[in-house]
C-alpha cells in the first residue's frame, strides 16, 4: 500500500485547514503539521521575502496586522485580496496556494511526497471560486484529483464511521442526513441521501460571506463601542490594536461555549478597560446571525422536498458548531437531537482523503466502496436579449439543484452568411438580470468554419461536472470544437506557472 500514492484530502478552510490521508487500512487520518497540530491557520505573514504560514503569522496580527493575510477564501473569485501586502497586490488563490503549500510540505516530511490530492469547497461555492480553488491547488504543486464539496466529504465521513461504507456495500439503512456547516468565514447546509454506498445530494444552499468571524466581530464592536463611551477613541482604528482585540474576542467566544461568563480586555493610548460579557449577551448580540442560518436551513429542507420528519440526522460540522446556541437552535428547529460524532474540525478532511481513497482504487482495480452525485449550487444561464422589450435577460439554462453532472444543449443560428464567430454570455445566479449574477465568462466560438450560408445551426453544449466545473462544447456543421471559457478574473497558464514556481519553494 505504502508503495502506492498516498490518498490525501485537504480541508482548505476559510480560518483552518486539515489534511489527511487513508492509513493502511483505509482509515483517515490527520496529518499533522511542523508545529505539531492538526489544524493550521489559514493565515499568511510576509516578513520580508519571507512568507509565513498558520500559527505564527497569526501572533503577527497583534504586531504586523499589515503585513497579515486572513480569510482570503471570501475573496476567491476577485482579481487581487484587497489588502496589500509588502507594497505588492496579490490574488486571493496565490494567498490560498500558500497555505496548501504549507500543508503539503509539512505532510511531505511526515509521510514522503504528496503530489495529488483533493480539495474541498463549500457546495454552495459557483463557478469562478471553484476554479480558484483549483488553481490554488496547482500554484501550491498539487495535483488536484477533483474538488468536492465540503458537505459531502463531511458526509462520507459520517458514512464511514457509521458503517455505510462497509466493504460489501450494504451499509446502514437508508437515511437522510442535513448537514450543518458553520465554520469561521462560510455558512453551508445539504440535504443529502444516504443509501447504503450511494450518497446523493438533493439540496444545497449557503451564505458564502457569514460565519464564525461575523461572531467575533460583534463583540469586537461591542468592546470598541464601550471604549469609545468611556475613553472617546475608537481602538478600531489602530490595526494592531484591533487585532489583538478581535484575538481576545475570539478566544472570549470559544470560552463562552464553555462557561456563561467571562471578560474582554483592551487597552489602547494608554487607555484600559476591562469588559464583562455574559452568554446571554453574546447570544442577544448575534441573534440575527444565527437567525439568518436557520431561515436557510429551513428553506434548502423545502427545496429537497423534505420535512423534518424525513431527516434521520442532524450533522454537525465546523468549528462554530460548538457554540451551544447553534446546538439550542437545531434541536428547536428540527425536533432532534444534532449529531456530533463525527469531529466537526476533522470530518470534511477525512471524507476528502476517503474520496481520494476511492479514485485511486478506481484506477487500480477494486470496486469502488461508495459513489456521489452532487447537484450545482446556482443555476447556470446565459445572457439573453428579450426580442419583445430588446432588454438584457438572464436565460436559465440549468436550474440550481439539478443532479450532476449534467449536459444542456442550446441551438443558435448563423445571422448572416460567413459569419465567423458567436459570442456567448455565461452567468450564473438566480436574478433575472444578468447585471446581479456572477459573470462566468465569456466563450467566444471562432473562428466558425468559412463560407457558412445564413441560419446555419450551431449547437452549444454546456456540460456542468460533477466538480461544478462548466466546460462548453460547439458543435458547427458536424465538427466538434472543445471551448475555453474566456474569464475576467482568472490566472492564465503563464501567470499560474510563475506563481508556482514563486510559492513552491524546495524543500530544504
Ligand atoms: P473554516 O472551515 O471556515 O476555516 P472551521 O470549521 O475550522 O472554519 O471553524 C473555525 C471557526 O470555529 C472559527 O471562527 C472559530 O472561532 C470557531 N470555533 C472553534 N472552536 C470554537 C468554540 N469552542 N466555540 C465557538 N467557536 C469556535
Ligand atoms: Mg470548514
Amino acid at each position: 500500500m505504502s508503495k502506492l500514492a498516498p490518498a490525501i484530502g485537504i480541508d482548505l478552510g476559510t480560518t483552518f485547514s486539515v489534511i489527511a490521508r487513508l492509513d493502511d487500512l483505509g482509515r483517515p487520518e490527520t496529518i499533522t503539521n511542523a508545529e505539531g497540530d492538526k489544524i493550521t491557520p489559514s493565515v499568511v505573514l510576509f516578513e520580508g521575502t519571507n512568507i509565513v504560514v498558520g500559527k505564527e503569522a497569526v501572533k503577527a496580527i497583534a504586531t504586523d496586522a499589515g503585513s497579515v493575510a486572513e480569510c482570503a477564501k471570501r475573496q476567491l473569485g476577485q482579481r487581487v485580496f484587497d489588502k496589500l501586502l509588502g507594497g505588492r497586490h496579490y490574488p486571493p488563490e496565490a494567498l490560498q496556494a500558500m497555505v496548501l503549500n504549507k500543508l503539503r510540505q509539512d505532510a511531505s516530511q511526515r509521510i514522503g511526497e504528496i503530489r495529488q490530492a483533493i480539495i474541498t469547497v463549500p457546495a454552495y461555492f459557483d463557478e469562478i471560486r471553484r476554479k480558484a480553488t483549483q488553481d490554488a491547488g496547482y500554484m501550491a504543486g498539487l495535483e488536484v484529483m477533483n474538488i468536492i464539496n465540503e458537505p459531502t466529504a463531511a458526509a462520507v465521513a459520517f458514512g464511514f464511521k457509521e458503517g455505510f461504507l462497509n466493504p460489501d456495500g450494504q451499509g446502514a439503512e437508508r437515511c437522510n442526513i442535513l448537514v450543518y456547516d458553520l465554520g469561521g468565514g462560510t455558512f453551508d447546509v445539504t440535504v443529502m441521501e444516504l443509501n447504503g454506498k450511494e450518497f446523493n445530494t438533493l439540496a444545497t444552499d449557503g451564505d458564502v460571506q457569514l460565519g464564525g468571524r461575523d461572531w467575533d466581530q460583534r463583540l469586537v464592536d461591542l468592546v470598541a463601542e464601550e471604549f469609545i463611551r468611556r475613553h472617546r477613541i475608537d481602538p478600531r482604528e489602530d490595526a494592531n490594536t484591533e487585532g489583538r482585540l478581535w484575538r481576545e474576542c475570539e478566544d472570549a467566544k470559544r470560552t463562552l461555549s464553555a462557561r456563561m461568563k467571562t471578560s474582554i480586555a483592551c487597552d489602547y493610548r494608554g487607555q484600559a478597560i476591562r469588559l464583562e460579557v455574559t452568554r446571554d449577551k453574546f447570544h442577544e448580540i448575534t441573534q440575527d446571525l444565527l437567525d439568518r442560518t436557520a431561515f436557510t436551513t429551513r428553506q434548502t429542507l423545502q427545496a429537497a422536498g423534505l420535512d423534518w420528519k424525513d431527516v434521520g440526522r442532524v450533522l454537525l460540522v465546523g468549528g462554530s458548531t460548538r457554540m451551544p446556541a447553534v446546538v439550542e437552535m437545531l434541536r428547536s428547529l428540527s425536533g432532534k437531537e444534532p449529531d456530533t460524532s463525527v469531529s466537526p474540525d476533522e470530518a470534511v478532511a477525512h471524507g476528502a482523503a476517503l474520496h481520494a481513497g476511492l479514485l485511486l482504487a478506481r484506477s487500480n482495480g477494486p470496486p469502488p466502496r461508495f459513489n456521489i452525485r452532487n447537484v450545482n449550487s446556482h443555476s447556470l444561464g446565459v445572457v439573453a436579449v428579450d426580442p419583445q422589450t430588446n432588454r438584457r435577460r438572464t436565460a436559465i439554462m440549468i436550474p440550481r439543484n439539478t443532479p450532476l453532472p449534467v449536459k444542456y444543449k442550446r441551438s443558435f443560428k448563423t445571422i448572416k452568411p460567413n459569419q465567423r464567430s458567436i459570442l456567448v454570455n455565461i452567468v450564473e445566479g438566480e436574478s433575472p438580470s444578468p447585471d446581479d449574477c456572477a459573470q462566468i465568462g465569456k466563450c467566444s466560438v471562432k473562428p466558425l468554419p468559412a463560407r457558412l450560408p445564413a441560419d446555419t445551426p450551431i449547437d452549444v453544449y454546456f456540460r456542468y461536472e460533477e466538480n461544478g466545473r462548466l466546460t462548453v462544447t460547439v458543435n458547427v456543421a458536424d465538427k466538434k470544437i472543445r471551448h475555453e471559457i474566456e474569464r475576467d478574473n482568472s490566472l492564465s497558464q503563464d501567470q499560474l506557472d510563475s506563481w508556482r514556481r514563486f510559492i513552491v519553494k524546495p524543500v530544504g
